[in-house]
């Protein structure tokens, strides 16, 4: 499997940097394109667990009957493990989807280039940091670009494209396309704070959250106004439970920081609720009751 455009790179082979959440889902996508992929990551026992979990996903898409055992095998055969960094090199994309912190980012890419003179494109997979300061250093940074997926990776399709300063055209053009071969919906967005995405999805679930301070209705049916009234498929602050309180405290608090409007300074409410441990599902407690749901499900499913 290859891709061309009129001016863009011939991408054959894609190496995946970070075998965690997000990493194991690129590679399983871009396999399952046919594209050769080199999924790496320096603990082996990460790198064995991301391949058990696609071999999981795949098997459960035969069971739904999404996926054949044929496709299965195929897409399998294309993903190969590594815990060597220097053999990504080779790749005429590496995706890298470690750790979020700059400085680790930046010293993948200074490595990759020390290792190889190969003209690769480096996509971050980054939900937050800036694509022109993972390039600052970089000896090509016209081929360094993001390329956010969310998650879960297999079923989620949008796939937001970040042009750094500095990034080229024909990598914008080339990531666009192996972002349609991998069946996702790329948009092009410049490279701010909070891309187009997050800073949409942070200002709705932080009003939300002002509307239960004050008191206009409750967490649920703020939720059902938006399911139901403009078709979101998870209300603002459900989204907010399963995300994380404190995850989205941070990035509330990074966007007021970088953007400095209104509009991202966090609610009371939030910080009140972080520092009490309500951080949502994973806590057990949030805007909902996560324990007593599962009850209600629990008798229900009794009865
Ligand atoms: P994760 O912690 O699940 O996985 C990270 C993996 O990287 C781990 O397996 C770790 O062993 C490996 N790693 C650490 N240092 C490494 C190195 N030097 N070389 C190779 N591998 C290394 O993280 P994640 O949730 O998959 O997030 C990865 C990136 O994707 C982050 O930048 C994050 O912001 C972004 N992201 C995450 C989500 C999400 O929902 N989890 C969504 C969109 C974007």
């Amino acid at each position: 499997m290859s891709t061309r455009g009129s001016d863009s790179q011939t991408i054959e082979t894609i190496a995946v940097i970070g075998a965690g959440t997000m990493g194991h889902g690129i590679a399983q996508v871009a396999g399952s394109s046919g594209f050769r992929v080199l999924l790496s990551d320096v603990d082996r026992d990460a790198l064995a667990r991301g391949i058990r979990t696609i071999e999981k996903n795949l098997a459960k898409g035969i069971q739904l009957g999404k996926v054949t055992e044929a496709d299965s095998e195929r897409t399998l055969q294309q993903i190969h493990g590594t815990t060597s960094l220097a053999e990504c090199a080779s790749a005429d994309l590496i995706i890298e989807a470690a750790p979020e912190r700059l400085d680790l980012k930046r010293d993948l890419l200074r490595q990759l280039e020390v290792a190889s003179d190969h003209s690769f494109i480096f996509a971050s997979n980054t939900s937050s940091l800036s694509i022109t300061e993972i390039a600052r250093d970089s000896k090509r940074p016209q081929s360094v670009i993001g390329m956010h997926f969310f998650n879960p990776v297999h079923l989620m399709r949008l796939v937001e494209v970040v042009v750094g300063k500095q990034t080229s055209e024909s990598t914008v053009e080339t990531i666009c396309e192996v972002g349609k071969r991998l069946r996702k919906e790329p948009i092009v967005v410049k490279d701010v704070p909070g891309f187009a995405s997050s800073r949409l999805g942070i200002a709705l679930g932080l009003e939300a959250m002002r509307m239960v301070e004050q008191g206009v209705a409750s967490a649920q049916d703020i939720d059902t106004a938006m399911e139901l009234g403009y078709n979101h498929p998870m209300g603002p602050l459900k989204l907010t439970d399963l995300v994380g309180l404190d995850v989205r405290l941070n990035i509330a608090e990074y966007l007021y920081r970088e953007l400095g409007t209104e509009t991202f300074r966090p609610p009371d409410v939030l910080r009140r609720m972080v520092s009490e441990g309500k951080l949502g599902k994973k806590t057990g407690i949030g805007f909902y009751d996560w324990n007593k749901d599962k009850e209600d499900v629990r008798r229900a499913q009794s009865s």
